[in-house]
């Protein structure tokens, strides 16, 4: 058996993406999801993939659930950070509870995860952390204070914790996508797309969801050992950092 890698949000979308390439690139993969059981068990009996629920926002049920992992499959050796939602609103509508959802979930999601699986990665001296931002954390987005806040801590969290990671062989890296073809896309409407997003993108199409998971598995892999603390974009252009 390969190593356990555990991908947050892996059992749809970029993250159902991630799970199968890590699984065709030999790990043994646990996908977590929040809620979605239908999709979740379509997933499963799809690639074979084991699938589990709980609330990234929830520590307890972060550590239980690594907990539970650790049992069946194994010590997490590579964990990637996928789960996100967004909450959009322009700052002079946007609740309170949208902003703590987006923060509960993609930002305390993110260290809720990463702290339960830090000490055995540290007393084993491997460990690849990989997690999934956005260009809207990178150039921020209109109506989106909230998730670009929670992306761009992403990355700040990632490239502060490199440093405490490094000689301990744990990498930490982001993926920072621009518009990828999932379902978090059906929320746009169709005039944004076809007027704003698509003309801004200079490839001219959204990317692909196994486009971000063919780099995830690289920075996953022993050959990616080298790279911690970066942030790669695949945006197709969109924003050159
Ligand atoms: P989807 O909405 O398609 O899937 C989200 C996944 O995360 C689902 O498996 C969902 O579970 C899970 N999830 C959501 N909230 C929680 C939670 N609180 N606890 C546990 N699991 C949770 O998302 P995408 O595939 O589009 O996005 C994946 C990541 O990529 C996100 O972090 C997103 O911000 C980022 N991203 C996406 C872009 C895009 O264009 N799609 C662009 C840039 C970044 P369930 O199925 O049960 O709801």
């Amino acid at each position: 058996m390969g190593r356990v890698a555990l991908v947050t949000g892996g059992s749809r979308g970029i993250g159902a993406a991630i799970s199968t390439a890590l699984k065709d690139a030999g790990y043994t993969v646990a996908a977590t999801y929040a809620g979605n059981d239908e999709k979740a068990a379509a997933f499963t009996s799809e690639t074979g993939i084991k699938t589990y629920k709980w609330n990234v926002a929830d520590y307890d049920a972060c550590a239980a659930g690594i907990k539970q992992i650790t049992e069946e499959l194994g010590p997490v050796e590579v964990l990637v950070n996928n789960a996100g939602i967004t909450r959009d609103a322009p700052f002079h509508k946007m609740t309170p509870q949208q902003w703590h959802e987006c923060i509960d979930t993609n930002l305390n999601g993110v260290f809720n995860m990463t702290h339960n699986v830090w000490g055995g990665m540290r007393e084993r001296k491997f460990g690849r952390i990989v997690t999934i931002s956005s260009i809207n954390g990178q150039k921020g987005q209109f109506a989106q204070a909230n998730y670009a806040a929670t992306k761009a801590g992403d990355i700040g969290f990632t490239k502060a914790l490199a440093q405490e990671g490094a000689r301990a062989g744990i990498t930490l890296n982001i993926v920072a996508p621009g518009y990828i073809n999932t379902e978090m896309m059906s929320t746009i409407p169709e005039k944004v797309m076809n007027e704003v997003i698509l003309p801004a993108i200079p490839v001219g199409r959204l990317g692909e969801p196994s486009e971000i998971a063919r780099a995830v598995v690289f920075l996953a892999s022993d050959d990616g050992g080298f790279v911690t603390g970066s942030t790669l974009s695949a945006n197709g252009g969109q924003y050159m950092s």
